[in-house]
């Protein structure tokens, strides 16, 4: 930034683009039932409606497309009808960055000028995108960055699913004009809800958004390729099951409520025993479909033999595999990440018991691809309007 530019206006408050404010309705995030609802709203005969509907998706969510005039299988008055009622918007992008390691990581900002970040992460066999269900967060992981950043709101079903819009654009993955689906390659084949935010304190939105990102005829991700996680919203477990229908990963993190209850502050209210009794009879337990447990290794912590050993009983009977998270470090962090002795000794006594026990290789270390980190650079740049005034000389 320039001493001469308003210094107030720019660093503090004024979000650009996607206030919106065109008193248009957003199509991005509307379920096909809403999408349905809102072109009779707007005058679409209701005979019509379910055909436009579907055409408006392929165009959206298919091509990628974000003006109405560009959608040459509609009539041209009713594009302008439909550009007088509707915009197609999705968070803006403010920055990204890319790792030696290919790793993306974006900063968006979304309306009322919030900002969360979206990590994509290419693989020879897949290209996994984690979104972000929350500005900061509900709950305070004492492990996680985000954990440190309050809750500012819930992100809205079009800010969900358009960071997938997001990325597809950055990635130049929409299906070409004449080109069918499957005739180009899906670089964001998989998602992780493991961004920012707990996604279960979000379920309407989550919910929406990922019914829309598995829509065979949009996005069409399978829900097997989708992996909701949570740290341990019980009375919510259930659900996500029965109406997402997306694999489930639980950020687990220790073998004992004392540690748990320091490492997880939800699980004062839901502790382990209650949490894998819902896991039992989670909707969509399988050998195929197995759960995921999410443990974070910090050094002296929760990463002894002992506790690898309880780990393996805790879980009998949930078809499971571990997830071993080496811990990102992040400025203030309050643990270590555990040795790679350490860590493969623990992964061992796992694998020894018949579980799948991948080690997660860190990614995008360079562009600080952890949790959080890229948020709470922006906001330290916001400082009060008197902070940054002074600092000016002003
Ligand atoms: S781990 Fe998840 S639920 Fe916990 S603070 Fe971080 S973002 Fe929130």
């Amino acid at each position: 930034m320039t001493a001469s530019a308003p210094i107030t206006q720019d660093l503090v408050t004024i979000p650009r683009k996607d206030e919106g404010g065109t008193g248009k309705v957003n199509l991005v995030g509307l379920t096909r039932d809403g999408l349905r609802d809102a072109l009779i709203d707007a005058g679409t005969p209701e005979k019509q409606a379910k055909m436009r509907t579907g055409q408006l998706w392929q165009w959206i969510y298919q091509k990628g497309v974000r003006e109405f005039s560009e959608m040459t299988n509609l009539a041209k008055d009713y594009r302008a009808m439909l550009d007088e009622a509707f915009e197609i918007r999705i968070p803006e992008l403010v920055s990204k960055q890319v790792s030696e390691d290919g790793t993306r990581k974006y900063l968006v900002r979304i309306a009322g000028g919030h900002e969360v970040e979206v990590v994509y992460i290419p693989e020879e066999d897949r290209g996994t995108l984690c979104v972000s269900s929350q500005v900061g967060c509900t709950l305070t992981c004492s492990f996680c960055h985000t954990g440190t950043q309050k809750l500012v709101r819930n992100l809205t079903a079009g800010e969900i699913v358009g960071q997938i819009m997001m990325a597809r654009d950055d990635l130049e993955e929409w299906v070409p004009a004449g080109k069918g689906m499957g005739e180009s390659p899906r670089l964001v084949s998989n998602i992780v809800l493991m961004g920012m935010g707990e996604p279960l304190y979000n379920f309407d939105a989550v919910r929406d958004a990922m019914k829309i990102a598995m829509d065979g005829e949009g996005i069409s991700l399978s829900r097997r390729r989708i992996t909701l996680s949570t740290s341990g919203v019980v009375p919510e477990i259930a659900r996500a099951g029965e109406e997402i229908g997306c694999m489930l990963a639980i950020s687990f993190h220790a073998t004992i409520d004392e540690t748990r209850d320091k490492l997880v502050p939800i699980n004062k209210k839901w502790n382990i025993e209650t949490l894998l009794d819902a896991l039992r009879e989670y909707p969509k337990l399988s050998n195929s479909e197995r759960i995921t447990f999410e443990y974070v290794m910090l050094d002296g912590v929760n990463d002894s033999d002992e506790d690898a050993r309880r780990l393996i009983k805790l879980i009998e009977g949930i078809p499971a595999k571990i997830n071993l998270i080496p811990f990102n470090e992040w400025p203030g962090a309050p643990y270590k990440r555990s040795s790679n002795n350490r860590i493969r000794r623990f992964a061992d006594i796992i694998y020894k018991a018949g579980y799948a026990s991948p080690i997660r290789t860190p990614r995008g270390e360079d562009i600080m691809a952890a949790c959080g980190q890229l948020k709470s650079e922006t906001e330290r740049a916001r400082k009060s309007r008197a902070e940054i005034a002074k600092e000016a000389g002003l």
